[in-house]
Parts: structure tokens; C-alpha cells; sequence
């Protein structure tokens, strides 16, 4: 890749978008497949993985687009479970019952796969909506240790620490309870439109150009959460 394009301006990482969702995959979301693709080049973003709601597509297309651009695509699914959503590396297709988790594990698994506790705790700290929580207890923000018992978290092999549609307290409580048990720390903007495009990044310590380098880094537990890439610095999301 032409090293001016590459996005290292920003910084020593391979810089990715993991989650992101398209028109055409996502009927939420406001943001066209080329559209990704042009502002993850005008941002310098070196990569960008598309993680619609419950599908996957055909890449093929917008691969060699991405190419053009000096942007690498990538594939992922966000699927929808009864204990919370789930990105999911490895697998080429949504599968019948995954909504699962127990059964989304195996069929991971049997794929060679990765799956990512996504924005784990989004709304789930403010005690007036505890009842949203599967045991409808409230979170005690001050033993992130206990979230060990979630069995989203204790079924996900990473944590999406930084999810550019959390809050501040959400993500960092995220973050906490990574390093309390050890897990693989990843980040993304979850843009559903163009202007929040690499406000959260995972950033990689060196060229990521398919799934199984991706899956492989993040099972290394070799990634961190970034942001500041707008801003033409990115940094590494940590604890204040
Ligand atoms: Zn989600
Ligand atoms: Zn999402």
C-alpha cells in the first residue's frame, strides 16, 4: 500500500473501523456501501470491516472498490442474541438459531471464528433501567471483576470497549471489565452514517488484510481501542 494512503500519519497502527452498517444490509442505517468506503479514505481509516444486522453479502463488488481507494473491506455479521448483540467474525452466512448464544458459540467454533461482547453495557449502568439487565439487577460499576459472571461476556472471546454510540461511563466500565478478566479490547464507531465513520477504532500492530489476520491479532489479544483519528491522532482508549 502507497505508505501516504496507508493512514500511519496518525500513527504506528493499522488502523480499523470494526463495526460498521450499510444501506444495504441494515435497514437502520443511513450510510451507502461507496459512501464508507470514500470517508474511510478522506479519514486515512486503513481498514473497515461491515457488520450488518443479522446478514452478510456478497464483498466481491466493493472489495476491488476498496481497493481503489487504499482501503481494505472486510466482512462481519452483528448478530442479534437473547443476552445482547454479538459481532461476529468467520462466518460466511447468518445461521438458522444463533440468536442463541450457546448455539452461535458452536457454530463460531466450528467455523474458526471470533465473536465480540458489543457495546455490552449500553444503558445498562443507570439503576432506572436495570430491568433490561437478564438477572434485573443493577450493575455495580464499582466491581467490574463480577461482570464475569454475564455470560455474553463470558461467552465472547473480545469486548468492545469503545463503541462511538455508548457513553463515556459506559465504555470505560467496558474497558475495566476487559482488564479485570483478561479479554481482548477492540473498538468501533457502530456508524450507521457517514460523519461518525472512525470516531472508534481497533488499532492493530501491524497490516490486517483478511479475516483470519484479524481474528488471529484480536485472539492475541494484540489490539487495542483507539480514537482521535479525526483528529489526526489517534491514541489508544485507556482508563483516565
Ligand atoms: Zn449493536
Ligand atoms: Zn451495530
Amino acid at each position: 500500500m502507497d505508505p501516504s494512503r496507508s493512514g500511519h500519519r496518525t500513527g504506528p497502527y493499522f488502523t480499523i473501523d470494526l463495526h460498521t452498517h450499510t444501506t444495504r444490509g441494515s435497514a437502520d442505517s443511513n450510510l451507502a456501501p461507496r459512501e464508507l468506503i470514500e470517508r474511510a479514505q478522506a479519514i486515512r481509516l486503513d481498514a473497515i470491516c461491515i457488520t450488518e444486522h443479522d446478514n452478510t453479502w456478497d464483498l466481491k463488488e466493493l472489495v476491488s472498490v476498496a481497493a481503489i481507494h487504499g482501503v481494505v473491506c472486510l466482512r462481519g455479521i452483528e448478530v442479534t442474541t437473547e443476552l445482547g448483540h454479538v459481532g461476529v467474525f468467520g462466518l460466511d452466512e447468518y445461521v438458522g438459531g444463533i440468536y442463541k448464544l450457546d448455539q452461535l458459540r458452536k457454530v463460531v467454533d466450528r467455523a474458526g471464528g471470533l465473536m465480540i461482547a458489543n457495546h455490552p453495557f449500553r444503558y445498562k449502568l443507570d439503576p432506572r433501567f436495570s430491568f433490561i439487565n437478564s438477572d434485573h439487577q443493577t450493575i455495580d460499576i464499582e466491581h467490574p471483576e463480577r461482570a464475569a459472571r454475564l455470560e455474553i461476556i463470558e461467552a465472547c472471546d473480545a469486548i468492545e470497549v469503545l463503541n462511538a454510540a455508548c457513553s463515556e461511563e459506559e465504555n470505560l466500565f467496558a474497558l475495566k471489565v476487559a482488564r479485570a478478566l483478561n479479554k481482548a479490547e477492540v473498538g468501533g464507531s457502530d456508524s450507521h452514517s457517514a460523519n461518525s465513520v472512525g470516531v472508534a477504532t481497533t488499532l492493530f500492530p501491524s497490516r490486517v488484510s483478511s479475516v483470519d489476520d484479524l481474528v488471529a491479532a484480536i485472539r492475541a489479544r494484540a489490539t487495542r481501542a483507539g480514537r482521535g483519528l479525526l483528529d489526526g491522532c489517534v491514541k489508544p482508549f485507556d482508563l483516565p
